[in-house]
This record gives C-alpha cells, structure tokens and sequence, in this order.
C-alpha cells in the first residue's frame, strides 16, 4: 500500500517521526475480553455508585459515549459527582520510530492492558485520562446538583436548551487532541494516527494528521487508510521500517518522551506508562 503523507510547499515528502495508537480496540480487539470487562465496569460503577437505574444502564451508557466520547464524560456533564480516580479504578518493537498511546482510558488501565499484551516496553510514552485531565474536583454535595435529564432532553428537546458540556478533555474532542500533541511534543504533521474510532479518525485528520482506521477494511472519511488488523501492519507500510533506519532523530525520540512524561509522573509511572 502506497502511504500518503503530507507534503510541504517545496513538494519533498515529510518522514513519519511518531506512530499515536489508539489503546481499546486498536491495539488489543474486543475479542480478547478487555474490552468487554470494561464496559462491565462501567455499567456495575454506575448501578452501585452513582445510584444510576438498572433498566437503563446499558442505554444511558451507550447514549453518553455517543454524545461526549466517553460514559464518563457525559455523566459529568449530566452532573453526576466522582472523583476521576475512584471512577477509573476499575511486531511494534520492531519499529525504530518514536510510538506514544494515546488513550480516553485511565493510566493504571493503560498500564495493565499493555501489560497484558506483553506491549510495557514497546511505547515512549501513554498519553491517558490523567495527562489531559489532571485534577479530580471535589464533588459537590448530592443534594447541591441537580443531574440533567439527558434522556428527555434529546427525545423532546426544548427550546433554548443546550446540551452540557463536559469539564472533562477526551477525544474526539479538537481540544484534547491538540493537548495530548502538545503535551507529548509531537507534530501532527509527521505523525500516524491509529485509531478504530470513526469519529476520534475525522477529528485527527482535522488537525492534519495522517490516519488509519482500525479494525475495518472500509476507508471512511477522514481515513487515508483502514487496517483489519495492526498486525497487517507491516505488509501495509513496510516504508516505515525503510525509513525509520535512516532517520538518525529517531534515535532521539526517547530522550524528548522523558522530558514531558517526567513532568507529572514518577520513576514507577513512567516504566509502566
Ligand atoms: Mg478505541
């Protein structure tokens, strides 16, 4: 497969220097039961902690990711009260090129799914749930916050009535993308992005990165290529691993990842994460 990066104003082609992987469904499938466990978190966190009815669990849950990219999201923005640690509680070596996640996932989930891939050592860097959203607000009272009815607001909306929006930085969100570069220094320009996400895909290319769904055969829009599997990875950009050889800087990749990772976590963090 040809790959199609960005070319400047003299036409000389731009060399990837940053592989950003998506971490659910991009870099371990569903199949392998993380996926499903987490989403049977979510739903057990909602019943137990949050009061949230039962009948309607899997519907609300389903509904918010759709509307704010992640459950957790728009249950903030819905106004329920959580600290973000209580909620959250529950052939890549190969490739000389600076690779750094980045995840809606919390870091200790990062941390146990690439530990459960046997994938620790494989990234420079996560940038997760608390790299975007550092601080945990403190909840306010129950009897102080009156939680949105999501559910009738979109089945009879009413004039003049928006939507919330979250205090909580995720993609697809534009802001989040454009934080989780800046945090990890890294170019969207020279940059892949992997994701099975449609929705997180178009908001990558928006920023001018260049994309690949995951999981499908199908290109969608925003989608310069769409990848069954990561392991077909190779056959599908073997350029990758050309260039990257040549490229003395990426040699230098880790040394800039230790720059900004070191800022918020620490030595332990930072081997996992
Ligand atoms: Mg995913």
């Amino acid at each position: 497969m040809e790959m199609e990066m960005a070319y400047d104003g003299r036409e000389q082609r731009r060399k990837c220097d940053c592989l950003l992987f998506d971490l659910d469904d991009t870099l371990y499938p569903v199949t392998s039961g993380i996926g499903a466990d987490v989403v049977r978190n979510i739903q057990a966190y909602m019943i137990d902690k949050l009061g949230v009815e039962e009948s309607i669990c899997l519907d609300l849950c389903i509904l918010l990711y759709k509307q704010y990219g992640t459950t957790m999201a728009g249950l903030r923005a819905i106004r329920y009260q959580f600290g973000y640690d209580d909620y959250h509680r529950n052939i890549i070596l190969s490739l000389p090129i600076r690779k750094v996640v980045f995840t809606n996932g919390d870091k200790i989930h990062a941390s146990r799914a690439l530990k459960r891939l046997g994938m620790e050592d494989c990234f420079q860097g996560v940038v997760c749930f608390e790299t975007l959203n550092p601080t945990s607000p403190t909840p306010l009272p129950a009897n102080k916050v009156e939680i949105f009815d999501i559910l009738k607001h979109l089945a009879h909306p009413e004039p003049g009535v928006h939507l919330p929006k979250s205090p909580i930085l995720c993609k697809p969100s534009i802001d989040a993308m454009l934080q989780a570069l800046k945090v990890a220094s890294i170019n969207p320009q020279t940059t892949i992005f992997f994701d099975d996400s449609a929705r997180n895909i178009q908001a990558a290319k928006q920023i001018g990165m260049h994309t690949v769904l995951v999981g499908s055969s199908e290109r969608i829009k925003g989608a310069d290529h769409a990848l069954e599997s990561l392991h077909n990875m190779k056959e599908a950009f073997p350029e990758l691993w050309e260039e990257a050889v040549k490229d003395e800087d990426v040699r230098n990749s880790r040394g800039r990842e230790r720059a900004w990772s070191s800022k918020a976590d620490d030595d332990k963090d930072k081997k996992a994460l």
